[in-house]
C-alpha cells in the first residue's frame, strides 16, 4: 500500500494548478478509499476555472480539490464497509460510483423526497491539506465517507470515462427528465450538444420522445447528437436568429413548439429562445445556467398564457445512479458514447486539459470532454 498520493489543488481562478502530495487517509468505519482511475472535467469545473462562480467561494480565497465526474476501483474498506446502497458486496479492487454530495437525509427537504435539494447536503468539506486530504476527483485517490450512496458497477465493458459521468451529467440529465415529466411521443428540444446534452439525447430517445431537436453552434457535436438518436438538429450559425431558430422548431413539431425543452448551455441568454419554442401548456428544464449573478430579464405574463413552466434541476436522487448503468449496459453498443470523452490527459497536464478543454478556446471543435487519467 502506497504511503502518499497526489493531489491537483485549485488555488485561484485562472491560476495554474499546484500538484502537492499528501498522505493516505486513515479511514473512518464505514468509509472507502478509492483509486481514481479517471476524472472528467464537467462545465462545472471550468466555469470555477474561468472564475465564474468566484461569487459561490471559489475567488481564490480558500484553496480546493476540484473534479467531481470521477471512476474508479475501491482500494480499501473501512471498518464496517463492504456493501454498495443496495446491499450488494463490494470488495477491494471493484469499481463504484458514487454521489460527489451527500444529503443529511433527514431534514424535511429529505424526507419530502428531494434529497438532491438538501439545504444540509455537504460535499468538499475539510480544507485542503487536512484529513481525509482526497475530497475531490482531481487526485490519486477519493475518500468516501461514512453514509456515501455507492453503488458497484457490475459491468466491465463500459469506460472510466463513461462511468465518471454517471456521477454527474448521466445521472443529472435523466433526474431532469424525470422531473420535468417527458414521456413517450412527446416532442423535445435539447439546447447545447455538449456532454449533458448527448445525454440528454439519448435517454430522450430512448424514453420515446418524439421528435427529438438538438441546438448547438458547432457541427461536429451536432452530428455526435445525430448519432445519439436526434431526428433533428439546428446550426445556431447557419440558422442565424433566434426567431429563424423557434420558426424550425414549430415547422417540426406540428406548428406548436416543443412540449419539452431543455436548457443545458448554460447563458441566460439562451433562456428566452427556449420558452419560445415551447408549446403552450409546454414545461422548460433549466440546468445549465448555474453561475449565480448572470440574469436576465423576462415578461412573467408568457408563462402564465401560454400555461408554461420552468423546473430547475440539480443534481440527482441516488436511485437514478444504477438506473443510469443499467441503460448504458443495455445501450453501450447502440450510440458511440466512447466517443464522449474524446481527450484523457494524465494529472501532471491538468493545466493543459483545462487550456484545451476550455469552451471558448480552438479546440473547441474538437473536444467533447476531457478528462484527466492519473
Ligand atoms: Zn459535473
Ligand atoms: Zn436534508
Amino acid at each position: 500500500m502506497a504511503d502518499t498520493g497526489r493531489a491537483a489543488v485549485f488555488v485561484g481562478p485562472n491560476k495554474p494548478f499546484e500538484l502537492r502530495q499528501y498522505p493516505i487517509p486513515k479511514l473512518e468505519p464505514g468509509s472507502m478509499l478509492v483509486k481514481i482511475a479517471m476524472s472528467n472535467i464537467c462545465g462545472s469545473d471550468l466555469h470555477i476555472f474561468r472564475g465564474d462562480m468566484a461569487s459561490a467561494g471559489f475567488d481564490g480565497s480558500r484553496e480546493a480539490i476540484l473534479g467531481h465526474e470521477m471512476a474508479g476501483r475501491v482500494y480499501a474498506l473501512g471498518e464496517g464497509a463492504g456493501a454498495d446502497s443496495l446491499g450488494r458486496p463490494v470488495k477491494e479492487g471493484d469499481r463504484i460510483v458514487y454521489q460527489y454530495f451527500q444529503p443529511c437525509w433527514s431534514c424535511p427537504v429529505c424526507l419530502s423526497g428531494v434529497t438532491r435539494a438538501c439545504p444540509n447536503k455537504s460535499g468538499r468539506t475539510s480544507p485542503v491539506g487536512e484529513w481525509p486530504y482526497f475530497t475531490g476527483g482531481y487526485g490519486e485517490y477519493y475518500y468516501v465517507p461514512p453514509g456515501r450512496k455507492l453503488f458497484r458497477v457490475e459491468d466491465d465493458r463500459i469506460p472510466d470515462g463513461l462511468i465518471a459521468s454517471v456521477n454527474c451529467a448521466f445521472s443529472q440529465v435523466t433526474q431532469g427528465w424525470e422531473t420535468v415529466g417527458l414521456r413517450f411521443g412527446q416532442s423535445a428540444v435539447v439546447q447545447g450538444a455538449g456532454g449533458l446534452g448527448l445525454f440528454a439525447t439519448v435517454v430522450a430517445k430512448e424514453i420515446g420522445a418524439a421528435p427529438v431537436i438538438v441546438i448547438d453552434a458547432i457541427e461536429s457535436r451536432l452530428a455526435l447528437a445525430r448519432e445519439f438518436g436526434a431526428d433533428h438538429t439546428i446550426n445556431t450559425n447557419e440558422v442565424k436568429t433566434p426567431e429563424e431558430r423557434v420558426a424550425r422548431v414549430q415547422e417540426l413539431t406540428g406548428g406548436l413548439g416543443a412540449e419539452v425543452v431543455a436548457e443545458l448551455v448554460g447563458f441566460p441568454a439562451v433562456v428566452q429562445e427556449g420558452w419560445d419554442m415551447l408549446r403552450p401548456g409546454g414545461r422548460y428544464l433549466e440546468i445549465g445556467n448555474i453561475n449565480r449573478g448572470m440574469t436576465m430579464s423576462y415578461d412573467p405574463s408568457q408563462l402564465v398564457f401560454g400555461n408554461k413552466s420552468v423546473h430547475g434541476v440539480v443534481l440527482y436522487e441516488p436511485r437514478i445512479m444504477p438506473q443510469v448503468l443499467d441503460f448504458i449496459s443495455r445501450n453501450l453498443t447502440k450510440y458511440p458514447f466512447d466517443k464522449v470523452v474524446s481527450h484523457v490527459f494524465p494529472l501532471d497536464k491538468i493545466d493543459d486539459a483545462f487550456q484545451q478543454a476550455e469552451w471558448l478556446g480552438k479546440q473547441q471543435e474538437k473536444i467533447v470532454r476531457a478528462a484527466l487519467a492519473p
